[in-house]
């Protein structure tokens, strides 16, 4: 596991930290972490199973301070999808699964009559959209428990 060896820039092991306590709160329990794929370990970062046997999503993880956020947050969404065959997280209420979008993003849902931030929130498409939570402050009891 040596070309694993580096670590990953703070901005996303900081995003994945945030995420996980998401992942925590679903009561998932596969573990996951960050792998680099290029030969210099310095650009393209996945996330992936403990054991690296599995990746989120086809394209790196994008590297800067706001994209980190929502980039982890989809890698591991498309890891649970692509290992655990879940859609995840998914609203206790109306059963949808939810997608990681913040203000600032040009097809976002997410208004300024939602939120006077430009933090990552988690939406769900169900009745007129609403938000689910921010990105690492889901709520055991807003989220569907899936393990
Ligand atoms: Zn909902």
């Amino acid at each position: 596991m040596e070309r694993f060896k580096k670590l990953p820039p703070k901005s996303f092991s900081d995003a994945l930290s945030v995420v996980l306590k998401d992942v925590k709160a679903s009561s998932i329990l596969t573990p996951i972490k960050l792998v680099c794929a290029d030969q210099d370990r310095t650009r393209e970062w996945h996330v992936a199973l403990e054991n690296g046997s599995y990746w989120g999503g086809g394209a790196p993880l994008e590297d800067s301070e706001e994209g980190a956020l929502l980039s982890v947050a989809e890698a591991v969404q498309d890891l649970f999808a692509e290992v655990l065959w879940k859609v995840w997280p998914q609203c206790a209420i109306h059963d949808l699964g939810c997608h990681a979008y913040a203000r600032f993003e040009a097809e976002s849902p997410i208004t300024s009559a939602h939120v006077d931030d430009d933090f990552a929130y988690w939406f769900c498409s169900g009745d007129d959209g609403h938000i689910l939570g921010r990105v690492g402050h889901l709520e055991v009891t807003s989220v569907k428990q899936l393990e």
